[in-house]
């Protein structure tokens, strides 16, 4: 039957006996606590005037609060509009002012921020506050009407909200739940941050468990925090996405065994296969399941099955969705070959909050389908593979440059930490490929080596000309390559 979030988390609230439920900074939160919680502060939402609709802004760091304020924010009818704690005055501002929000819930700590940006809007500092409220039951809602609003964009243009419904958000959390889920293994490390839609779904995902759930939270990934919490807690899987793969692989791990560790899920970014095959012979007993998704489509949109994975595949679509190559005039292409990946399926987002210019080479909903502005392929059986962003794609000489080849080449060089590849404007060949490079502290490769190394690999059309060293890669809350801010360095 169809529900909506507020009734789905009242009803995870209590459907395990209290236990231990969430582990953070040293203590367990148990669950019957934590859902007296939401429900007085659901209560507290609706004494200060949150009604069935409005947009609440949440900016907080990693906390047991989160989950607690969006169920609460859930339960009272309101729109969740989760920011990630790093958004300056200036987006926030922006955020605000887009989406008409009617109160904003942050932290102590991101409390100046959160104030310098929202003029007219009350802010909920003290989350205890709201918590003293009667409890309350729940608001009613729709399944279809709008449960949250997430700003994207961070990588490439404007940020722009994406309308995501009950219905959506909980299909797609059942779906990914279900394709993932292994009997017994219900104590998960999550290192990524809430306010992104891959930690939103995770919270989401929590209240279909058919098994008591325990989440191990980290503030903010840091590889040795991580192996020491991973082991004293014996979690049993971990939500993460590719650069934490990268960070743990340069550190010790033969000497971190994690025994308890059965799988890590890892999206949001490419992963790459060395860098899957690297740490799978590292840590002996550990899945990677590599799963690929876009805010538009409630985080999921394809997964590897434990059992069936394929690495170097993104996986196969979850069973709300269907996955479509389609060429530039929008045929869809046979299997093997490459196109843009559409998307089709009733959990896609309803559309973007206001009104917004189409971009023709970005992300958009066509005809009820959602052109995602990725290239990507689907084999025989139906697995995904990503090649790359649409907008991201370099036209060097009327040659065809994927960025992220060029990345992969030059990341397996030994003395780099990671790249980032842009195309510069160029009177002479259109798009010149510019590669900017984080080395390894005290590696001493020149411009000129790196250069040859990746000529080496992707030939010579596609090598770039020019490698910038740069202290470090621009990265964005999940620590995604910011092509964006490369390109503002050009
Ligand atoms: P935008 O600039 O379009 O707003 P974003 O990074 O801010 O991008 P998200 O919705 O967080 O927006 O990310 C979706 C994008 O992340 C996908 O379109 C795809 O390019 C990339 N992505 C997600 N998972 C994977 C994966 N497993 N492999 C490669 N790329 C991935």
């Amino acid at each position: 039957t169809e529900q909506t979030l507020g009734q789905l988390a009242e009803e995870s609230w209590n459907r395990f006996d209290d236990h231990e439920s969430v582990f953070y900074e040293g203590v367990w939160h148990r669950s019957h606590t934590l859902a007296e919680r939401a429900r007085r502060m659901c209560g507290g939402f609706v004494e200060a005037g949150i009604r069935p609709g409005d947009r609440v802004v949440v900016m907080m760091a990693t906390s047991p609060e989160v989950p607690i304020v969006y169920q609460a924010l859930w339960a009272a009818g309101a729109v969740v509009t989760p920011v990630v704690f790093l958004v300056g005055v200036e987006e926030l501002r922006h955020i605000l002012a887009d989406s008409g929000a009617s109160a904003v819930v942050t932290s102590p700590e991101l409390a100046e921020t959160v104030r310098a940006a929202a003029a007219d809007v009350p802010v909920f500092v003290d989350t205890a506050g709201l918590e003293s409220a009667a409890e309350h039951g729940r608001v009613r809602r729709d399944p279809g009407d709008l449960a949250a609003l997430m700003y994207t964009g961070g990588t490439t243009g404007a940020a722009k909200g994406v309308m995501l419904s009950h219905h959506g958000l909980w299909q797609v959390a059942k779906d990914a739940y279900t394709m993932s889920h292994q009997d017994g293994k219900n104590r998960a490390i999550v290192p990524v941050p809430l306010s992104h839609a891959y930690g939103l779904i995770i919270t989401v995902a929590g209240m279909h468990a058919t098994e008591p759930q325990q989440a191990v939270l980290m503030r903010w990934f840091e590889p040795e925090a991580f192996l020491k919490l991973a082991a004293e807690q014996h979690v049993q899987y971990g939500t993460v996405v590719p650069a934490m793969i990268q960070m743990l692989l340069a550190q010790p791990l033969e000497s971190h065994p994690l025994p308890d560790l059965a799988y890590l899920t890892c999206g949001a970014a490419p992963l790459g296969r060395e860098a899957l095959e690297e740490f799978e012979r590292r840590m002996p007993g550990v899945q990677i399941l590599e799963g690929y998704g876009l805010t538009e489509t409630s985080a999921v949109t394809t997964f590897n099955p434990p059992g069936r994975r394929r690495a170097g595949s993104v996986g196969l679509p979850l069973a709300g969705y269907t996955i479509t190559v389609r060429d530039s005039e929008g045929e869809a292409v046979e299997a093997g070959d490459v196109g843009e990946i559409c998307v089709a399926g009733d959990s896609l987002m309803l559309g973007y909050w206001g009104e917004h210019e189409p971009d023709p080479e970005g992300t958009a909903l066509v005809g009820g389908e959602l052109r995602t502005g990725d290239i990507g392929c689907v084999d025989d059986d139906g697995y995904l593979y990503i090649v790359d962003r649409k907008k991201d794609l370099i036209i060097r000489g009327g040659f065809n440059v994927f960025p992220r080849d060029v990345e992969d080449a030059l990341n397996q060089h030994p003395d780099v930490v990671m790249s980032g590849v842009v195309g510069r404007p160029d009177p002479r060949v259109g798009e010149e490929v510019v590669a900017f490079v984080q080395l390894r502290p005290g590696a001493e490769a020149s411009a000129e080596e790196l250069a040859e190394w990746a000529r080496d690999r992707v030939g010579r059309v596609k090598y770039p000309r020019e490698v910038r060293f740069v202290e470090s890669i621009p990265v964005t809350s999940v620590l995604k390559l910011d092509r964006k801010a490369l390109r503002g360095r050009l």
